[in-house]
């Protein structure tokens, strides 16, 4: 059977290996931390504004099984905040060992602390002027052969970036110092990729939000959130940072609301979304008096930075420059969000069964949400403008022109029907190899 390996295990690793288990290939997964999942260990915010739409669309397309599991693990549903609407979240303690036992479930195999180092060509094809990678290199020196590779490596990290370009390593989820740095396969494989930048043309981006232990704020705050999944503190003036909105990654949240508030969604710790916040500061806030971190651990000097890290690919997410390499998430663009980086990923581990299968890659077309992101997210890359914007269904410029084309919808009705007016529901259900 042939084999596809997928390097980074985040959700976009998680949707493209459960895409191409799904179309009949043999799959394993490597993961440089002892948990799957990556940065959906800490985020939560799900089916706000757009994404809600894109989730219906994934789930008409046949890739139900992940949104089924954030579903079933919403601690809230249906809840508003500042600029979103109709926001699940989902419990960020919980969520991991549901994804990792469903996709062992599936047969697909998972290997943690296995971080991928390097990457072994195929020396014929090289002579040939062609790129074709035969195997990825542990760093144990294990090599993992495949026929066909998808990266998902994210684009938080390594820490000499969150030195270069942020106040340093700030201690988040995917733990760096005791797991190693990430590595970008596309490099080693001898591409270049394309880096990510803020308004003031500075390389990368801060995350945008951290975590709070909920019981360590007031009761008041604890029981807003635990009623309603939200809470909007209003902050004292002198409090107010407003510069702190042009450092997010997260655009969709740079709005004034979250300069003048703080606003704190209930994902099973209490998320403050703002990139960081002072500890002395925070805790002269009434309400904040006890309040302490618990992701990213220093998130009182700083958080991860992102988006430095973008493979150049078409838009069926193969690379470009090598003849096997797909890639999915942020790794695929600058995109932010859970929601994106299943529906990348998806296609990706799709595209990879097709490959082995000699199908023409599937191209989603950008009647679908997520076609449309996918194609207009690598046309905008190649554009300075492009370099300094973020790509999501939940906000900023690209919720705008979802609205615009008329792809936004909150009936899942209207979106099965799209689906199927393209011949494309379930596609993601069909065994091909
Ligand atoms: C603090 C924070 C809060 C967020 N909140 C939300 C939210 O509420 N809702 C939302 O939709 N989005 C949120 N986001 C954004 C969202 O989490 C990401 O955009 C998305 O999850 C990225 O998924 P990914 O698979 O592309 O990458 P990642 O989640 O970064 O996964 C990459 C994985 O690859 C692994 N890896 C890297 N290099 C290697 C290697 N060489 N070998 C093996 N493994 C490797 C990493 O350890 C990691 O597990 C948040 C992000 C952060 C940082």
């Amino acid at each position: 059977m042939y084999k596809v390996v997928v390097i980074g295990s985040g959700w976009s690793g998680c949707a493209a290996a459960l895409a191409a288990k799904k179309a009949g290939a043999r799959v394993t997964m490597v993961e440089k931390t002892d948990l799957i999942l990556g940065l959906g260990n800490v985020g939560g915010i799900m089916r706000n504004n757009g994404r809600f739409t894109a989730a219906e669309e994934n789930i008409a397309l046949g890739a139900s099984e992940l949104f089924a599991i954030t579903d079933k693990l919403s601690r809230h549903v249906n809840v508003d905040f500042p600029g979103h609407a109709h926001a699940s979240l989902y419990d960020v303690v919980k969520v991991e060992p549901h994804v990792r036992r469903f996709l062992l479930e599936q047969g697909i195999e998972i290997r943690t602390i296995a971080r991928a180092v390097d990457v072994v060509m195929d020396e014929t094809a090289a002579a040939s002027g062609k790129k074709i990678l035969k195997a990825v290199v542990l760093a144990d020196g294990t090599e993992i052969e495949g026929d066909v590779f998808v990266e998902c490596t994210g684009s938080t990290g390594p820490m000499g970036n969150c030195l270069a370009y942020g106040n340093g390593c700030c201690m988040c989820i995917l733990r760096c110092p005791a797991f190693g740095p990430r590595v970008s396969i596309t490099q080693k494989a001898g591409l270049n990729d394309v880096m990510g930048q803020r308004k003031d043309g500075a390389f990368g981006a801060f995350s945008g939000s951290g975590k709070l232990e909920k019981s360590s704020l007031s009761d008041e705050i604890q029981k807003d959130l635990n009623e309603k999944g939200v809470a909007v503190i209003p902050l004292p003036p002198e409090q107010v940072v407003k510069e702190k909105l042009d450092l997010k990654v997260c655009q969709q949240y740079a709005l004034e609301e979250f300069a003048d508030n703080i606003v704190l969604l209930d994902t099973g710790y209490a998320k403050i979304m703002t990139p960081f916040f002072p500890i002395e500061k925070l805790r002269r806030v009434p309400g904040f008096e006890n309040a302490r971190y618990v992701d990213p651990y220093a998130g009182g000097k700083g958080n991860s930075i992102r988006y430095l890290s973008v493979a150049e690919r078409d838009n069926n997410m193969k690379v470009l420059g090598v003849e096997n390499l797909l890639c999915g998430g942020e790794k695929s663009g600058l995109f932010v969000g859970h929601t994106e980086a299943i529906s990348t990923g998806t296609l990706a581990g799709y595209n990879a069964a097709r490959f082995l299968a000699g199908m023409r890659p599937l191209e989603l077309p950008p009647q679908l949400a997520v076609g449309d992101l996918i194609s207009f997210a690598n046309q905008q890359i190649k554009t300075k403008d492009g370099l300094m914007t973020r790509y999501t269904f939940a906000g900023a410029e690209y919720f705008e022109r979802m609205k615009e084309k008329g792809l936004y919808s909150t009936d899942p009705q209207v979106i099965r029907k799209r689906a199927k007016k393209y011949d494309l529901a379930g596609i993601y259900n069909e065994k091909i190899l």
